[in-house]
């Protein structure tokens, strides 16, 4: 793990003086009591209303500025600026949480939902995924209001309720956007929760926070393969298990060669300068000429494989004998592709086929997100989303990345051209290990008042 010191980092902590910071923990533990998990149909929507209430009572300024509509169990709160004509701002986050894995629950030093507050931290599920993101968004806009700030471009707060699950929330509030015209000139959204070891990258002694502008797709494959199942003395032509596993050999030996997709020249480009380690700090000196050699070095590093490969991952197998004279049944593996920003479902469903010939394996598509669009440090909102994070956080490299995991915000991308996914608060490495989708979730009170701040300059310089 990443021995980073964030608080290291930390600086102009004494900004806002007059923020209520112990109020905004206060409420942010009142939100992370609701136990506000998606389960589809069979949710139980108390807790929704709930956080929605506590959203109306607790942001008067926003209350009295924006209009506030229930869609579903998602929110849209829309605070119009002054200036109609200018493209609004568009910050996203979910209000749906990942239920504590069950077994897990007394490993919590406190109740995931029980929204415990002490002289440190705010503990509970969602302390990090992501509602200090949706409750700091408020508490920034309604601290510019409240000091009467009249927002010259319009924001606009979106939180849909199933990001964990279908993400029909932000399909759907989408979807009332475009029906509406609006455009956005930015979107903010989640990305990656930590500062990230420069060493990675071959700039050791580097810290650096980057913003994504692209997600990677996702597809989930089943290959099947036929079988007889009788007594295996004659096992000809071999079993299904054989010619499955025959299958996923050819497909693996079939991937494609790792690739320097632009975001990652990007990153290298902007590392550049930092890059100590031989060979690349010389490769990185011209990112085109050089791509293959540098997507080939970081293919074969765990941190950077998923950024320069469209990954597989064989999850599940199915369909084995219950006894070792007995030759299989119809067999099946599933397997998980990640697509690198630029590749497409049916670049991986080509790979897939060509492998196949003459195994008599199919592979039927279950499920494709495709990748986010492929956005840039160049575009609207990146520059001033780069100059918050580093007026407070000081010492910090800020580039270009992607998420390799999904979020809503793929779902915007028909009403805004530049999509940023960046989390304003920087927790310890070590928080973000144990507690995103783990045990005893938490944020500091410093953590959340620091990223609060990011987002009060983010707004302070974009939409005043
Ligand atoms: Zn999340």
């Amino acid at each position: 793990m990443s021995g980073i010191n964030v608080y290291a980092h930390y600086t102009c902590e004494g900004e806002y003086p007059d923020l209520d910071y112990a109020g905004a923990a206060e409420r942010l533990a009142q939100a992370i009591s609701c136990r506000t998990i998606d389960r589809g149909e069979s949710t139980d929507e108390a807790p929704f209303e709930r956080l929605h209430a506590l959203v109306r009572s607790s942001y008067p300024h926003v209350m009295a500025a924006a209009d506030v509509e229930e869609v579903g169990r998602s929110l849209l709160i829309t605070c119009p600026g002054t200036d109609p004509s200018l493209p609004c701002a568009l910050l996203l986050a979910h209000q749906d949480v990942v239920p504590v894995a069950p077994g897990t629950e007394s490993a919590w030093r406190h109740g995931a939902f029980a929204g415990h507050l002490d002289e440190s931290h705010v503990w509970g599920r969602g302390a990090l995924d992501i509602k200090d993101m949706l409750m700091g968004e408020l508490e920034a806009l309604e601290y510019l209001l409240a000091r009467g700030d009249r927002p010259r471009r319009t924001v606009i707060l979106a939180f849909g309720a199933d990001e964990e699950t279908a993400s029909t929330g932000a399909t759907r509030l989408a979807a009332i956007l475009e029906g509406r015209g609006v455009r956005a000139a930015w979107l903010l959204d989640e990305g990656t929760t930590t500062m990230i070891d420069g060493a990675v990258w071959g700039a050791p002694g580097c810290v650096l926070a980057d913003v994504c502008v692209s997600q990677k797709g996702y597809l989930d494959l089943r290959l099947d393969a036929r079988g007889e199942g009788g007594h295996s003395s004659n096992p000809f032509g071999g079993t299904s298990l054989e010619r499955l596993c025959t299958a996923v050999a050819r497909i693996a030996e079939a991937r494609p060669a790792p690739s320097l997709t632009p975001i990652v020249r990007d990153t290298f480009r902007a590392l550049a300068p930092h890059v100590a380690e031989e060979p690349l700090r010389t490769l990185v000196k011209d990112v085109d000429a050089n791509a293959d050699a540098i997507a080939g070095l970081a293919a074969a590093r765990r941190e950077l494989h998923p950024f320069v490969m469209t990954t597989m991952a064989v999850d599940m197998l199915e369909g084995g004998s219950a006894a070792p004279n007995v030759m299989p049944g119809d067999a099946s593996a599933t397997v998980n592709f990640r697509l690198l920003p630029g590749t497409t479902a049916d670049d991986v469903l080509a790979w897939v086929e060509g492998a196949l010939g003459g195994t008599g394996v199919t592979a039927t598509l279950l499920h494709a997100t495709p990748a986010g669009r492929v956005d840039s440090a160049g575009k609207a909102g990146y520059a001033e989303v780069a100059e918050a994070l580093t007026h407070f956080y000081r010492d910090v490299e800020v580039v270009p990345s992607f998420v390799c995991g999904g979020t809503d915000a793929i779902r915007y991308e028909a009403v805004c051209d530049s999509i940023l996914r960046v989390i304003p608060f920087r927790p310890t490495p070590e928080e973000v290990a144990t507690g995103v989708h783990g045990v005893d979730e938490r944020i500091s009170r410093r953590t959340y008042a620091q990223g609060i701040r990011v987002l009060v300059r983010l707004l302070e310089k974009t939409v005043l």
